[in-house]
């Protein structure tokens, strides 16, 4: 997709810290850390999050490139997050499905509870 910020990331058009890379997928730095790791993963073909229709391998390839990121990132063994914002309540910021993989250091348990 031509606006798509992360599709310009794949394209090279907009730099990034690259952590993996392969045909189907590409994990690199998060701009933003949350926490002291914070790598996010993206198949390199567009979809806008995982409602859109993603094929079951190509669905499979990027949760098992998780583990590949981990360990190059050091998290393997210490313990990491995955997290996979879907929309506007999740607060989706970018409409190109990711997933953030979280850790190198403790976290608290980080569901919003709704107020009663
Ligand atoms: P989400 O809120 O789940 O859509 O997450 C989008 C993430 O993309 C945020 O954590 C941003 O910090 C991150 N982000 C946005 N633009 C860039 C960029 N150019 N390079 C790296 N990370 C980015």
């Amino acid at each position: 997709m031509s606006d798509c910020i992360f599709c310009k990331i794949v394209a090279d058009e907009i730099p990034s810290r690259k952590v993996y890379e392969d045909e189907k997928v590409l994990a690199f730095e998060d701009l933003n850390p949350h926490v002291a790791s914070h790598t996010l993963i993206i198949p390199k073909k567009h979809y806008s999050d995982i409602a859109d229709g993603i094929p079951d391998d190509e669905m499979g390839y990027l949760f098992n490139t998780v583990a590949k990121v981990a360990k190059i990132k050091g998290i393997d063994k210490s313990g990491f997050r995955i997290q996979v914002n879907t929309g506007a309540d999740a607060q989706q910021s970018v409409f190109h499905v990711h997933i953030h993989v979280l850790g190198g250091e403790p976290m608290n348990i980080g569901s919003p509870k709704r107020e009663k």
